[in-house]
């Protein structure tokens, strides 16, 4: 291992204490390479940490990973909701997660859409990276979403 490191997806995920990949998937070190920002959310270093797995270490799989009773969508819905400003740098992330808002949904339920659509969004966002899509066109690369329920302990694919 000592060598390098061969990891045979990247997994894209929140930063929730409870959805650790390795664990959720049951894997060890080095099969997965895991790249976590709160709501799952793409800056230039989130997407340069894909890119890396993808394009440096030839990874055919990108799993982008949201999960049940998510803080960020949360703290998202609930600052459009409100108008209030959040600490700067959370600020920057309800920002990047605000498009993805389900408004057709109240409550709970609209928390819980937009944690679907988050998913949504990112992966075409990564599908539609220069860097990635002809990797994707080619038949190399795969990218998927899910999902994580905290209360059944379950992945489920994001359509
Ligand atoms: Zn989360």
């Amino acid at each position: 291992m000592v060598s390098g490191q061969h990891p045979f997806a990247v997994v894209l995920g929140c930063i929730d204490s409870r959805v650790a990949p390795e664990l959720v998937f049951d894997q060890g070190l080095g099969d997965l390479l895991t790249v976590r920002s709160a709501g799952e959310v793409l800056d230039e270093a989130v997407l340069g940490s894909v890119a890396y797995g993808v394009l440096e270490l030839d990874i055919p799989l990108v799993v982008v990973l949201g999960h049940q009773s998510c803080g960020a969508v949360s703290a998202a819905v609930h600052a459009e909701q409100t108008g209030e400003r959040l600490p700067a740098h959370i600020q920057y992330i309800a920002d990047r997660i605000k498009p993805a808002i389900d408004h057709a949904q109240e409550g709970a339920a609209r928390i819980d859409a937009t944690v679907s659509a988050q998913v949504r969004r990112v992966r075409s966002q990564l599908a539609s990276e220069p860097d990635l899509a002809p990797r994707i066109g080619a038949g190399r690369l795969a990218i998927v979403g899910a999902r994580y329920e905290l209360t059944s302990q379950l992945v489920h694919q994001v359509d």
